[in-house]
């Protein structure tokens, strides 16, 4: 769609580590093996982990002891039920 070819995804990785230096070289390495087992197995299955990844994200968010539903992070009480949340 855009043109994007896997070698051009794999010259941003290298500029993204040359911009965020060696501390996070093992999260940016770990992001490049990925990427290229990815691009190795299809887009198909890329979208696959991109979208678990996701999924896992919203699981950590917070959510109301009482009603279960989400509320902002550090809230005492649930914006929804008003439930104390300690
Ligand atoms: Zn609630």
């Amino acid at each position: 769609m855009f043109g994007l070819q896997p070698q051009d995804l794999l010259i941003i990785l290298i500029v993204a580590l040359l911009l965020f230096g060696p501390s996070k070289l093992p999260e940016i390495g770990k992001a490049l093996g990925r990427t290229i087992r990815e691009f190795q197995t299809g887009i198909k299955e890329a979208t696959q982990a991109l979208s678990e990844e996701a999924k896992s994200t919203t699981v950590s968010e917070p959510k109301c002891k009482t009603c279960n539903q989400p509320i902002p992070a550090g809230a005492k009480f649930c914006t929804h039920c008003g439930a104390s949340q300690t």
